[in-house]
């Protein structure tokens, strides 16, 4: 797919006044995350197949984020000032606005677990852990969502989502071995159980 740059950079403006975007970037304020607008902490970019977005902290520039695809984070000079989250939009492989919603959230999520929990990324049950939350809050796995993936499934289908997609990232972590689908099942009940910084999952009405 080629969503071309002004569509990518329209979508990312209306992500602005967004409600739960905004309110995500507030609670990496509060969680003592500079952050500052939206726009300063997301690049649209293209990237390779399956990839959505990712991000990185402490980047000296959000230009000099440059995607590395065996890991979680992005590579950048780093800062020694306090933790900023850059963001990257892979606009290429984002379908339409509410994916880039999601993908925006998720991202948002990790950089969130980033800055409350000093999330080690080479540790796989603290990367388990935040694809879960990123994975169960961002509403990627939404009903409506896994039916356009052909997933028809019901009862326990945002379960079953949840873990395909957790497990999925954790397997581009070099740290992976085979082990990822245990260790995300170690962790499940408790990272699943995790809505913060949301009071109720976000997407219960
Ligand atoms: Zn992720």
């Amino acid at each position: 797919m080629n969503t071309p740059d002004s569509l990518a950079s329209k979508w990312l403006d209306r992500a602005s006044s967004d409600h739960t975007i905004v309110f995500l970037l507030d609670a990496l304020k509060q969680d003592n995350c500079p952050t500052g607008p939206l726009s300063s902490l997301v690049k649209n970019t293209t990237c390779g197949p399956d990839r959505a977005g990712g991000f990185a902290m402490n980047v000296t520039s959000i230009e000099s984020a440059t995607l590395d695809k065996s890991s979680q984070n992005y590579g950048g000079k780093k800062t020694s000032s306090a933790p900023k989250p850059t963001i990257v939009i892979c606009q290429n492989n984002i379908y339409d606005y509410p994916d880039y919603l999601r993908t925006l959230s998720h991202e948002l999520i990790h950089s969130i677990d980033q800055c409350r929990a000093k999330a080690d990324w080479s540790n796989l049950k603290h990367h388990a852990c935040s694809e879960i939350r990123a994975s169960n809050l961002s509403g990627e796995c939404g009903y409506g969502v896994e039916l356009l993936r052909g997933n028809m499934k019901h009862r326990g289908g945002h379960i079953d989502c949840v873990m395909r997609r957790a497990n999925l990232s954790l397997k581009a972590n070099p740290n992976e071995n085979g082990e990822g689908e245990e260790v995300i099942k170690e962790v499940f009940p408790q990272c699943y159980a995790d809505l913060y910084p949301f009071m109720r999952h976000p997407g219960s009405n």
